[in-house]
């Protein structure tokens, strides 16, 4: 079986869902997702010729292959993983389909049938529609009228160390945050998700990385509110997106060991492994991180130095499905769960749920998608709602077992780019 072509589409959807196919030989194509980066499609596009007249079923060897090609411009990490990890995952949807297997059962086989899923949670109703540099948009898509529901946010940066001051005038309150979670509970969710950095009214200098007593207390006070709403039968995390210093974040961290987190995501910058062992060595509040790191090689130093509790590499940016495995059996050897963080569509949180499935530690899968109303719709073969009661049903059909709808895709799609190839 050969290569003989790869081609992209992008939806605009909360964030572009980048989609690479994979063509052979053999009629058989293969279907992955990619993580949204800056020239995605025409990085994709630049590692083709590394790949046609290929055999798709050496998965690994074209990794390396593509690996130590874009090392010549210097990336040893970085976007062209975004790119690589959407190629690797349709190769093991060709590589699937060819031998009639599931994608778990090549990945050495499943611990478990269902994925549990957390759910990312805005406290607020909005769609949250972010461009490859992370700031808002309104979607083609969009009615006029929900337009006007993200328009305060429009070119401000919403995520990363400094958002844009008044950059919504969306007032989040315990109230807000108890009233979402005790919904998406009432999903059958077992796992939640909220932002913590949002808007605090105490805040006077979005730059700082400082945190006042002050806003401490409001943001232990929007956590109480999910805590009392969902109960202890709930998991509950709260994300920091690498905003704070080592104290202030030390600080946030045990003031909030009361109520039980499931875990703090990325209290500080993602590069300082040390700072990052400091915060996790210093609180009851587990510590996670890993949408930033690439490969196992981004993960080595954090799980020899227990810098992280828990590590949230991302499937469709770190290298892909097999590197996925490979990360995970790493941190199994120091005794540190996975939580895959997940910004995908349903191929790319499909294609995650297969690494889940495979994997002994693995704690939640995210699940980013509750604002974006075609999200179920844009996969076929599923057989039922793609997410029940909080939990994925890994597919048993051969490859990934979905395949794109491509009239729901074509509909969402990204203006200006390609759709696989017209
Ligand atoms: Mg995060």
């Amino acid at each position: 079986m050969k290569i003989t072509d790869v081609r992209t589409a992008v939806v605009e959807a909360n964030y572009d869902w980048t989609f690479t196919r994979i063509y052979t030989d053999e009629g058989i194509t293969g279907l992955g997702e990619s993580f949204l980066a800056p020239g995605l499609t025409a990085i994709i596009a630049d590692l083709k010729p590394l790949l046609v007249g290929e055999d798709p079923r050496n998965v690994d060897k074209l990794f390396s292959k593509m690996r130590w090609a874009a090392s010549g411009a210097g990336s040893m990490g970085g976007i062209v993983y975004n790119a690589i990890s959407g190629i690797e995952a349709a190769l093991w949807d060709v590589v699937g389909k060819f031998y009639g297997m599931p994608i778990h059962n090549l990945l050495g086989g499943k611990y478990r049938d269902e994925v549990r899923i957390y759910a990312d949670c805005h406290a607020g109703e909005a769609l949250e529609a972010l461009d490859s540099v992370m700031v808002a948009r309104h979607p083609r898509w969009l009615p006029e009228a929900e337009k006007s529901a993200i328009a305060s946010e429009i070119n401000h940066p919403v995520h990363g160390r400094a958002f844009g001051e008044a950059a919504t005038d969306e007032v989040f309150t315990p109230e807000m945050y108890a009233s979402r979670a005790r919904e998406v509970a009432d999903m059958g969710f077992t796992a939640m998700k909220f932002d913590l950095d949002v808007p605090n009214p105490y805040t006077k200098d979005t730059h700082s990385g400082t945190l006042t007593h002050a806003e401490v207390k409001f943001m232990a006070a929007l956590v109480e509110g999910v805590r009392e709403a969902v109960g202890d039968a709930v998991d509950i995390a709260f994300d920091l997106h690498w905003r704070y210093n080592v104290s202030d974040a030390e600080r946030l961290a045990c003031e909030l060991e009361p109520y039980g987190l499931m875990w703090l995501e990325d209290p500080v910058p993602p590069e300082n492994i040390e700072a990052m062992r400091r915060v996790t060595q210093s609180t009851k509040t587990p510590i996670s991180s890993g949408e930033n790191y690439y490969m196992r090689y981004g993960f080595r130093e954090a799980l020899e130095k227990g810098a992280l509790d828990i590590i949230a590499p991302d499937l469709q940016k770190t290298g892909g499905l097999l590197e996925g495995r490979k990360i995970a059996d790493m941190a199994d050897a120091h005794y540190v769960a996975v939580a895959p963080h997940c910004i995908a569509s349903p191929v790319g949180t499909i294609a995650s749920a297969h690494v889940c499935a495979a994997i002994p530690n693995f704690l939640a899968l995210e699940w980013h998608g509750m604002s974006v109303p075609f999200w179920e719709d844009m996969v076929v073969g599923f057989d039922g709602p793609i997410i029940k009661d909080g939990y994925i049903k890994v597919p048993e059909a051969p490859g990934l077992g979905v395949d794109l709808n491509e009239e729901v895709a074509r509909e969402y799609a990204r203006p200006g780019e390609p759709f696989f190839g017209e």
